[in-house]
């Protein structure tokens, strides 16, 4: 570590609330999905900004967009029309079927709290004022705003911002009585993330995403998928993961990858529910401006350029058998869970933090969750020559007793 990490981190304990455990490395470069630190060492970063930075760190497409934007106009709100915004809604209508509309935010919490906004307006409308219910999952993640908290079946992320808006349910997941059960003329919605991220990456199973879909057509609810974490073909082919299922949702809460590391989200949602609110009903100052719709043009047609959904599914597949080998080789991963190149090693032992930390003094940058997982979010440019490394690393760690049982 250099000087400037030391003054820089003496500062940010000094100044900046203490939110985050940070860890010790202060990243100055990045270039693909390697990074540099303040000592021009390089590391394989297989966090990507937690699953945000798809294209891999400074994509030439993205900053030329943002470049061209930023000396034209960079901000005027949204009283006003502006270049590239509805030409990004045509962007993800498309990416998702066709015949959808977008409300555009700046981050996944905005994305989900706009998505629930949209789901109460919707309620009152199409079902009765008592319609305000929104079913969620035990172990979801869906952002840090107060009805997004709420939302989040995390009680331990809940617990000291009491009281919380009222209206959310959290059920186990993939249990189908459960959600039989609940939903009920209270309810407005169900919010589902395909694939739990931040809880640990536990995927819906296919039935139960099937049958979600029907319990809510048949109810009348909406089914909202939270695709913050798993969008921007993040698992694999499709550009969303519920279309992997073969299920419509009726809302769809983006962000993290939608601008390849910029400040980016959206509500996305077709039929009534996309013509629920109305002038006046919900606003951004931010949200939808050109120079982030720029980028999320930019991303978008890199991503697809790139053939980078092929490449997530293929890569993701060969990191989920070397981790499977792993497991095998070493005892120490008891489960290793998700799709494409969102994957976690769920360790025997809770010895994620110290795996990581080991890890980063070999030039390796992986997230752990809890106490025993390690989650994989490499850019999706990520290959089979960086994945090799990484098993290299992870089976010297986990045979040298950092994981092994
Ligand atoms: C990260 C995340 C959020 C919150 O996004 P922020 O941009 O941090 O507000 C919401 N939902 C899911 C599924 C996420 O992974």
């Amino acid at each position: 570590m250099g000087a400037r990490y030391d003054l820089l981190a003496a500062k940010d304990t000094a100044a900046v609330m203490s939110t985050y455990a940070r860890k010790p490395v202060l990243f100055v470069e990045g270039r693909g999905m390697r990074l540099y630190d303040d000592d021009g060492r390089e590391y394989l970063d297989f966090v990507s900004g937690i699953g945000a930075v798809n294209l891999g760190h400074a994509h030439p497409a993205v900053t030329e967009a943002v470049w061209q934007q930023m000396a034209r106009l960079v901000h005027v709100s949204n009283l006003y029309h502006v270049e590239h915004r509805a030409e990004l809604a045509e962007d993800l209508s498309s990416l998702l079927g066709g015949g959808w509309k977008a409300f555009f935010c700046n981050s996944g919490a905005e994305a989900c709290e706009g998505a629930i906004k949209l789901a109460r307006r919707w309620g009152a409308k199409h079902k009765g004022p008592e319609a305000t219910r929104i079913i969620t999952a035990e172990r979801s993640f869906h952002g840090r705003t107060l009805a997004a908290l709420a939302a989040t079946g995390q009680p331990s992320k809940q617990e000291a911002f009491a009281p919380l808006p009222p209206g959310f349910t959290h059920i186990p997941l993939n249990d189908l009585d459960a959600l039989d059960s609940e939903i009920d003329s209270s309810v407005c919605a169900v919010m589902l993330e395909v694939i739990q991220g931040e809880g640990g990456v536990y995927p819906c199973e296919r039935d139960y995403l099937t049958w979600a879909r029907r319990l809510c057509d048949d109810r009348g609810a909406l089914l909202i998928i939270d695709e913050v974490q798993t969008g921007f073909w993040r698992t694999g082919e499709t550009a969303f993961a519920h279309q992997a299922y073969g299920i419509r949702p009726d809302v769809v809460a983006l962000a993290k990858a939608m601008a390849n590391g910029l400040p980016a989200g959206a509500v996305v949602a077709h039929g009534p529910a996309a013509e629920a609110f109305e002038p006046g009903d919900h606003g951004s100052t931010f949200g939808g401006g050109p120079v982030i719709c720029a980028a999320a043009r930019a991303t978008i047609a890199a991503l697809k350029q790139e053939d980078l959904g092929a490449r997530a599914a293929r890569d993701g597949a060969y990191l989920r058998s070397g981790l499977e080998r792993l497991a095998r080789e070493t005892g120490a991963i008891a489960e290793v869970r998700g799709k494409g190149l969102m994957l976690a090693a769920h360790l025997t032992r809770p010895a994620a933090a110290d795996v990581a930390a080991a890890a980063l003094g070999r030039g390796l940058v992986l997230n752990h969750i809890g106490t025993d997982i390690i989650r994989f979010l490499p850019p999706l440019v990520c290959g089979k020559a960086e994945i090799d490394t990484l098993l290299q690393v992870l089976s010297e760690l986990l045979e040298d007793g950092d994981g092994a049982p």
